[in-house]
């Protein structure tokens, strides 16, 4: 049974302070938190939220997870980090983010969404030449800078499609 919730950057931008209080989130969070909302900060450090860093067994879970979907490609480090913890604290992941809620749904996890209805279906992903169009192999690592490279062949840019 999941206990304890993980709370993605749009948990920590929409809900009140108590709300929120007790939930676990990744270090990484706070300069995105900073980036996009400095006022936002001093709530979430009101929020007594457990920061913590996913151990390298859950973050090695997350990766087959992320890899064999093929969403591995879209994930910011953050993302990648708030499954992994998921995972660790057998926890309810807290996101807005189709990515990670479809991850979750083939991944047998927990979830629920911020604010809006969530995704219906479920999809997986390749990376895919935009020119000739050869396919990539799935990253092994997220992906930091939302580059997701030049085809190898051709060298125009990989795009990420969705398998039917
Ligand atoms: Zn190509």
């Amino acid at each position: 049974m999941a206990s304890g919730e993980v709370l993605d950057t749009a948990a920590l931008l929409a809900w009140p302070v108590e709300r929120m209080r007790g939930g676990f989130v990744v270090p990484g969070q706070r300069s995105e938190l900073v980036r996009i909302s400095p006022d936002r900060e001093l709530a979430v450090e009101a929020a007594d939220l457990n920061w913590e860093t996913p151990s390298e067994d859950a973050l090695a879970i997350a990766r087959d997870l992320a890899t064999s979907t093929g969403d591995m490609a879209g994930l910011s480090n953050v993302d990648f980090e708030l499954l992994a913890l998921t995972l660790e604290r057998g926890a309810i992941l807290v996101t807005d983010d189709y990515r990670l809620q479809n991850l979750c749904e083939l991944g047998g996890i927990a979830w629920s969404s911020v604010k809006t209805e969530g995704i219906r279906s479920m999809w997986s992903w390749e990376l895919r030449c935009s020119g000739c169009g050869w396919v990539a192999d799935a990253p092994k690592n997220p992906n930091s800078d939302r580059n997701l490279g030049n085809c190898r062949d051709c060298g125009s840019e990989l795009a990420l499609r969705r398998l039917r």
